[in-house]
């Protein structure tokens, strides 16, 4: 069924229901919402004159039209394809070819940056906010479209840290299925919670922006349409119940954060998208209470292939508690996972291979792009490219990417692992270890450090903690490290770095 309909009928059974909040206050009601999203809708086919299953794209920060677009553009029957608004526009311009996008949703201060990138495919640009945008909220308003489970909904760009981002094609099932295992697994949300989006609403944040609608909450979207821990607190005071989606790297910018936060007003904070070392989950921890959630997913598998719960998470008397943070958690429900060696054959428990998961929450495909399709999905599972071991309880350990795993005089060296010891010094704030091509060794261990620790407290620290062949061969003391718009640790950069730094 077309997610859509879920907001035309809030609309008529609830339409007074606060739908969006902007800052601290109301921004549209489920009524305003449903009616806008079908105007928006009724636009797109009858001015626009596009056709079922065609691709609009979005190239915003987060704002509360976020919503009405993806409704609406769910609503009129069409695909939305979200572009991350901190790419280039030469990146921005690649996905609206490589979409086949008919038309752009812009915010206002990106358009300039984008137009000179419009590939011809592209018949409008809009600017949103702006003359021709009020225009299309003024089109008559029309039903919702049929969708079947199967048809497109979200063309799902990956961050492409490792080349030409792809379209995970998400269909209207696929969406449905991991709105409805957020609910059950992660944030049993009620009508009326907050869904704030401190994260961009081009990728997981966004997603969330379904089951919220789902249950009647309400999505909030913070002025500054950024990451300001200062203004998130004061959210989090104005709207009591919020739930959030942060990286890492966010969840611990609000640990560092001294302004008030009022925590009891938290419902949950739920991570993912890249480790969270366990030093700081148990920051986190000590600063917010049992208000931590963990999901591990791809855009693949929309944020939906483990989970780390509450409790789990709080239940510091388990006698596994510090094994559990260091997981990813327990396959959702609808999910299946297995462990896998390059030859696809499973492994036993307890054993590292990739990640291998298959469920109704997995996508059909990249879009056009039958190979990767075919690589990634044979043999009808989806292969993350993530490493891991599931343990006899059924946990999920991510060791890393198979790509950042160093090889060092024959034996495989996971960084996540030294990472995590080197953060257990207290003056090391960020650490990133890496494979330095090396004559003798094949690679040597590299810890790339943000903080001023002593190497030889660092080695100590090494020698009491993991094998003495793990322990770097050499640490480079740096102001930052390279991330991505979703302040994820660029790795292929840090080696680039490395490479020149050492020539
Ligand atoms: P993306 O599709 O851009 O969201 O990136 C997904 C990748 O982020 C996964 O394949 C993992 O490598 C990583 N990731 C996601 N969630 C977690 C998590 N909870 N812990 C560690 N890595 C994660």
């Amino acid at each position: 069924m077309n997610l859509a309909l879920w907001l035309e009928r809030a609309g008529k059974s609830h339409g007074g229901r606060p739908a969006i909040g902007y800052g601290r206050r109301v921004h549209s009601d489920y009524g305003e919402l449903a009616e806008r999203a079908a105007r928006l809708a009724g636009a797109l086919r009858q001015r626009f004159g596009l056709a079922a299953g065609d691709r609009v794209a979005i190239i915003a920060k987060n704002s509360p039209e976020y919503v009405e677009l993806m409704f609406g553009i769910w609503h009129a029957g069409l695909a939305a394809v979200p572009v991350n608004a901190k790419l280039h526009g030469r990146e921005s311009g690649f996905i609206l070819e490589h979409s086949g996008a008919r038309a752009c949703l812009v915010s206002a201060e990106l358009e300039s940056g984008i137009a000179p990138h419009a590939p011809a495919s592209l018949e409008r640009l809009v600017t949103i906010g702006g003359a021709e945008y009020a225009a299309l909220l003024s089109a008559d308003p029309i039903r919702c479209a049929e969708a079947g489970g199967d048809a497109l909904a979200w063309l799902f760009y990956t961050s492409g840290t490792t080349g030409r981002p792809k379209g995970a094609m998400l269909t209207h099932r696929v969406l449905a299925m991991a709105g409805h295992a957020y609910l059950s697994e992660v944030d049993a949300a009620e009508p009326g919670d907050p869904l704030l989006h401190a994260a961009p609403m081009s990728h997981g944040s966004g997603l969330y922006m379904i089951p919220a609608l789902a249950r009647l909450g309400v999505n909030v979207v913070p002025e500054s349409a950024g990451f300001e821990p200062e203004e998130i607190f004061e959210l989090v005071r104005t709207w009591p119940r919020t739930s959030m989606f942060a990286a890492p790297t966010m969840v611990k910018r609000l640990v560092d954060c001294p302004a008030d936060c009022n925590a009891e007003h938290l419902r949950t904070i739920v991570w993912g998208g890249a480790p969270m070392y366990v030093e700081d989950t148990k920051k986190a921890l000590e600063r917010f209470g049992p208000r931590l959630a963990q999901i591990y997913g791809q855009g693949e598998s929309p944020m939906t292939i483990s989970t780390l719960s509450r409790q789990e998470i709080a239940d510091r008397a388990h006698p596994r508690w510090l094994d559990r943070l260091a997981s990813a958690g327990r396959p959702y429900a609808c999910v299946e996972v297995r462990i896998a060696d390059a030859d696809d054959r499973g492994l036993p428990t307890g054993e590292t291979g990739e990640i291998l998961c298959r469920g109704d929450v997995v996508m059909p495909g990249y879009w056009r792009d039958p190979d990767a399709s075919a690589a990634t999905l044979r043999g009808g599972w989806l292969h993350t490219g993530d490493v891991g071991a599931l343990d006899a309880e059924g946990y999920l350990t991510l060791k890393d990417r198979s790509k950042d795993m160093i090889i060092s005089g024959g034996s495989n060296i996971y960084p996540r692992e030294i990472e995590e010891v080197l953060l257990k010094h207290k003056d090391v704030r960020e650490a990133s270890v890496i494979g330095r091509p090396d004559p003798e060794w094949g690679e040597i261990v590299v810890a790339y450090v943000v903080g001023n620790a002593e190497r030889a407290e660092l080695d100590a620290l090494c020698l009491a903690s993991i094998a003495r062949f793990k322990r770097p061969k050499d640490y480079v003391f740096v102001d930052s490290l390279p991330k991505n718009n979703y302040g994820k640790i660029l790795k292929i950069e840090l080696r680039a770095l490395d490479a020149k730094r050492t020539q």
